[in-house]
């Protein structure tokens, strides 16, 4: 799957993008990222990418002429289902659910917005979707794309070592029936500072460490996001 950003400050994510999963990601070629610096689509001397917002207030605006023109360069050269994406404080709320559902394109395009925000033709006419990673303004779009790489990238297929472990995971459908979270997991030592590891996790019963997990994974969803707890009867 080929993600690209669409940012004035590519050199951000050099972070990101070089740790870890993601890195042996693109190494193995599983992913790749291109950045692409919005100044490339100016057309005059200064580069300008920004101008001040119709009818006064506060700070500038990224302007729509070079996110057009980007945006309609970058995407669709390979073949396969594209989407571009809008990242902003006023979107829908990104989530494991959006991620596996991006999870099935060849190529996602993210636009990081900066300033006080992006000219509203852009969500309107050119993005399919306008995302927020939360309820809380960051001061650029930088950050959710990188939130966005990461959580989708991990879903693909050769990205995380362990088939199995994007599967049994929080949020994610296929995991303990029923509870949100993981499960609580322990480590070695059994017992660190008079805490005790679960007994039943170290009894090498499969059928009975099943049960703990997906016990202990409803308990904990309950205690810490009541609100990801579906309706039951048991429940009013
Ligand atoms: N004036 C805007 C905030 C602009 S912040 C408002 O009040 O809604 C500048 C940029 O940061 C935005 O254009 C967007 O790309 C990014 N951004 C800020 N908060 C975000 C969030 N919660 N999720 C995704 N992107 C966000």
């Amino acid at each position: 799957m080929i993600f690209h950003v669409l940012t004035i400050f590519p050199e951000f994510f050099d972070g990101p993008f070089e740790h870890g999963v993601i890195k042996r990601a693109r190494d193995t070629g599983a992913i790749e990222i291109r950045l692409h610096n919005l100044r490339d689509w100016t057309s005059d001397r200064h580069k300008t990418v920004d101008d001040r917002p119709f009818g006064g207030g506060e700070g500038m605006l990224l302007k729509p002429e070079p996110l057009f023109q980007a945006v309609e360069s970058i995407v669709g050269q390979v073949s396969g289902p594209s989407r571009t994406v809008l990242l902003s404080a006023q979107g829908r709320l990104f989530d494991q659910k959006v991620a596996n559902d991006f999870s099935g394109l060849s190529e996602l395009l993210l636009i990081c917005g900066r300033y006080e925000g992006v000219d509203e033709r852009v969500a309107e006419h050119l993005a399919d979707d306008e995302l927020s990673i939360g309820n809380y303004v960051l001061s650029g779009g930088e950050l959710a794309a990188a939130v966005v790489v990461d959580t989708v990238a991990r879903l693909l297929p050769g990205v995380l070592g362990n088939q199995s472990s994007a599967v049994f995971e929080s949020f994610q459908d296929g995991g303990h029936a029923g509870a949100m979270l993981d499960c609580p997991q322990y480590t070695r030592p059994a017992e660190f500072r008079g805490w005790k590891v679960p007994e039943v996790l170290l009894s090498g019963n499969h059928e009975e460490i099943r049960r703990w997990r997906r016990r202990a994974a409803l308990e904990k969803t309950a205690r810490v996001r009541p609100d990801l707890m579906a309706p039951s009867p048991n429940r009013d």
